[in-house]
């Protein structure tokens, strides 16, 4: 206000004088006319003066000016002092963030709405190689890979894919994609190649091992055989050979599962048309032939459309799923097989039987491997524990899933989903 009232002086001022001199020599009108000329364009000139200050970027400080110009000088020059001191803070933060993404030890990759690169870290240009000069550029075309090409592109991101690196084929990377903010994409890519190795060897040692086993126990058992076979054997002898085989046969039903878990970990997949309807009705005679005197399978084929697969692997998960319902089930009941199309192309393969069931505590781990729940039987059922884990195995390999829908003591349903693009 103190600066309004210098203003108000000045044109007060200028009436009296102008007032004053009328007095003498007349012309009042004029006289005002004049004083109000005389302000405009002082205003005027002021005005000017601030669009030229601010026009080359509001350079130097005018705030020793008087009057309300001064004023509004000294808050311009403010705002301009807090705005430097924001940028400065600013970019002391885009650095830091900058310096710490850098030292990050995975790829990290902004992508815009188009898959275009926005950003990227120094990993991603020496795992993924990409260069400053990429952004800007889509990333399809500069990572070929097809397996990351069809990640990319589905906008599915719930699992993570394991891709070669395109500047070494002997880095592992295992990227993800994660969506945030309007269409923008945050890729990382962390180097697997260690923890890839050591599965690998894992394998190999298992498969090895599993395989080193079977000559030997298939000698013991040829053994207990020929031991068990023979007269003058006394009871209590046979009887400890009889265990002896039944354990070298449990032992040799784990090595088998776990050699073809071992195979399915590393074995190319196949895509050739499995004929459900003799697959199942094979699967269901052999396993029938298991029991004793009952026919207990009931097999619906409710279509006739096949699956894009490998047979020999869903022989093998469609024959452990048969074997639990029949194993886990009373001699007597049935067991239920259909194969059916979904509404929605999809196709299913359901395994239902009346036994005794699994606790919804147990359901979600009985895929994993050697777990066994824990039921109070009357008799003790054999098994490895790595039947389910197989199936898990074989459904993942043909993009489908295992649903489990079970009651204690009423029965299970077992469910196999493939997807409708492996329907044919
Ligand atoms: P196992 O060799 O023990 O049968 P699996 O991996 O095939 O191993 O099955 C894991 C566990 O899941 C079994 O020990 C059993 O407790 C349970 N299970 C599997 N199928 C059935 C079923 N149809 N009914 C009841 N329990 C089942």
């Amino acid at each position: 206000m103190g600066r309004w009232k210098r203003e108000i002086g000045i044109v007060m001022a200028l009436v009296v004088a102008a007032l004053l001199l009328s007095f003498f020599i007349g012309h009042l009108r004029d006289m005002l006319l004049v004083v109000a000329l005389f302000l405009l364009v002082r205003q005027s000139m002021a005005v000017d003066e601030l669009e030229q200050w601010l026009s080359q970027g509001a350079l130097g400080d005018n705030r020793a000016r008087k009057g309300i110009w001064g004023d509004i000088y000294y808050h311009l020059w403010k705002i301009k002092k807090t705005e430097k001191k924001r940028k400065k803070k600013l970019s002391r933060m885009v650095d830091q963030f900058r310096k710490s993404t850098d030292a990050l030890p995975d790829a990290a990759v902004v992508l815009g709405e188009y898959a275009e690169i926005e950003w990227s870290n120094k990993a991603a240009r020496e795992v993924l190689g990409l260069k400053k000069s990429d952004k800007g550029q889509r990333i399809p075309n500069l990572i070929r890979a097809p397996q990351f090409i069809e990640y990319l592109k589905s906008y599915d991101y719930r699992q993570k894919i394991c891709i070669a690196s395109p500047v070494n084929d002997g880095i592992i990377l295992q990227i993800s994609i994660v969506p945030y903010g309007a269409g923008l994409r945050l890729l990382l890519a962390q180097d697997v190649t260690q923890i890839k190795n050591m599965e690998r060897m894992r394998t190999d040692f298992v498969a090895n091992v599993s395989h080193e086993l079977r000559t030997p126990l298939t000698v013991l058992k040829g053994y207990l055989e020929t031991l068990l076979e023979m007269d003058n054997v006394p009871a209590s002898y046979a009887r400890s050979f009889a265990n002896m085989a039944t354990q070298t046969e449990r032992m040799q039903n784990l090595v088998d599962d776990l050699l073809l878990l071992a195979r399915l970990e590393t074995k190319a997949k196949k895509a050739e048309t499995v004929v459900m309807r003799d697959l199942l009705s094979q699967i269901c005679k052999e396993s029938d032939l298991l029991e004793k005197d009952e026919r207990r399978i009931e097999l619906s084929m409710a279509t006739d459309v096949n699956v894009l697969g490998d047979a020999q692997e869903l022989q093998s998960a469609f024959t452990n799923l048969l074997v639990n319902a029949l194993k886990y089930s009373p001699a007597t009941s049935p067991v239920k097989v259909s194969w059916q199309q979904n509404p929605d192309g999809s196709l299913c393969l359901e395994v239902e039987d009346f036994g005794e069931g699994i606790a919804p505590a147990d359901i979600p781990r009985i895929t994993e491997r050697f777990y066994r729940a824990d039921v109070k039987r009357g008799h003790k059922i054999s098994g490895t524990g790595l039947g389910l884990a197989i199936v898990k195995h074989v459904l993942v390999r043909h993009d489908a899933k295992l649903e489990v829908d079970s009651e204690l003591g009423k029965g299970s349903r077992f469910r196999c989903i493939f997807p409708a693009q492996r329907a044919c």
